[in-house]
C-alpha cells in the first residue's frame, strides 16, 4: 500500500470520518507505534548524510483549520524521531517586521538545513488562506501568490528538499466539539483564542480558499495530501506513513566520510 497515492489531493475533499488504508483504532495505533523506530533510523540516515555533504532534507507542512490537530500532529509523529534533527516553525500572524518584508520571507529563513526535517505549522499557504478571507491585501496581490508559491517550492525541491505538504480536513461538528473540550479544560484555555468562534462563521470562506489553494498548488513536486482528520489515531498514522514513505523513497545508505583512513585510525589507536 502506498499511503502518498491513497491521500493525494485529487480535486475534491473527502469526508473528514474516512479512515482510508486502515480500519479501526486498534491496529491504526499499532500500526504508527510500530513505524517509529524505522522513522527513527531514517531520520538518523538522513541527518548523517547531511553531516558529510548530501543537500537532502525534508520539509513537512502542515496546515488546517484551528483544532485540526497541528499541534498534536507535532508532538505525537513528529516527537517520534530525534528532536536534534529537526526544525519546527510555527507562522502565527505576522509581525511588524515579517510584514515589511514579501511574504515568502519568514518562510525562507525556516526552512530546513541539509540532513534536517523542518516542519511547518501554518505556513506561506496562510498568506493565501486566512490573508484571502478577511481580505488582508487586494485580490490583484493574493491572487498572484499560488504562482510565487510553486516557483519557491520547486527552488526548495531543486536544492534537495523533498516537500510534504498535508491539510488535516475536520468537520465543523469536530472542530465544535474540540474547542468546547478546550474551554472546559483549564489546562487548554491558553490555546484559545477571541476569533476563534467568529471563525467558523466563515468556514465556507475558508473551505474554498483551501479548495483553490489544493488545486492550484498540488504539483509533482510538492503534492498535497489530504488527510481525514476527525479521528487523532488516523491522522497520526497517515502522517506517520507520509513521513515514513518520503524517507524511505530517498534511498538513504549510512555514509563514510571521505578522505578519512578509518583503518589507519584503528590501528594508531590501538597501538597506544
Ligand atoms: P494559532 O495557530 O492558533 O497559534 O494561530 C495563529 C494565527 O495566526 C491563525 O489565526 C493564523 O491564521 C494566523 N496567521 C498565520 N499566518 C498569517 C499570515 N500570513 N497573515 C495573517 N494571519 C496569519
Ligand atoms: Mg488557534
Amino acid at each position: 500500500m502506498d499511503v502518498r497515492e491513497l491521500l493525494r489531493f485529487d480535486g475534491s475533499l473527502p469526508d473528514p470520518r474516512e479512515t482510508p488504508g486502515v480500519k479501526g483504532k486498534e491496529k491504526a495505533r499499532k500500526e504508527t507505534a510500530a513505524l517509529a523506530p524505522e522513522l527513527t533510523d531514517l531520520q538518523e540516515r538522513l541527518f548523517a548524510n547531511g553531516k558529510l555533504g548530501d543537500p537532502r532534507k525534508v520539509l513537512l507542512v502542515l496546515q488546517g483549520m484551528d483544532a485540526s490537530g497541528k499541534d498534536g500532529t507535532v508532538k505525537h509523529v513528529v516527537g517520534q524521531v530525534n528532536p536534534a534533527g529537526c526544525r519546527i516553525t510555527s507562522f502565527g500572524k505576522p509581525t511588524k517586521e515579517e510584514l515589511a518584508h514579501d511574504f515568502l520571507w519568514r518562510i525562507t529563513n525556516a526552512l530546513p538545513a541539509a540532513g534536517q526535517i523542518g516542519v511547518f505549522n501554518r505556513s506561506h499557504y496562510e498568506d493565501v488562506l486566512i490573508v484571502r478571507v478577511h481580505d488582508l491585501v487586494p485580490r490583484t496581490v493574493w491572487s498572484r501568490r499560488y504562482a510565487r508559491i510553486n516557483a519557491f517550492e520547486k527552488r526548495v525541491a531543486a536544492s534537495g528538499g523533498s516537500v510534504v505538504k498535508v491539510f488535516l480536513h475536520i468537520s465543523p461538528e469536530e472542530q465544535k466539539q474540540r474547542l468546547l473540550d478546550r474551554l472546559e479544560d483549564p489546562t487548554k484555555h491558553w490555546k484559545i483564542g477571541t476569533a476563534d468562534i467568529p471563525e467558523r462563521h466563515r468556514w465556507d470562506d475558508y473551505q474554498a480558499a483551501y479548495l483553490d489553494a489544493l488545486a492550484k498548488c498540488s504539483t509533482d513536486i510538492a503534492p498535497w495530501y489530504v488527510v481525514p482528520a476527525d479521528r487523532k489515531w488516523y491522522r497520526d498514522w497517515a502522517v506517520s506513513n507520509l513521513l515514513a514513505e518520503t524517507l524511505r523513497s530517498l534511498d538513504l545508505s549510512w555514509p563514510t566520510p571521505s578522505g578519512v583512513n578509518l583503518k589507519g585510525m584503528k590501528k594508531e589507536l590501538l597501538a597506544e
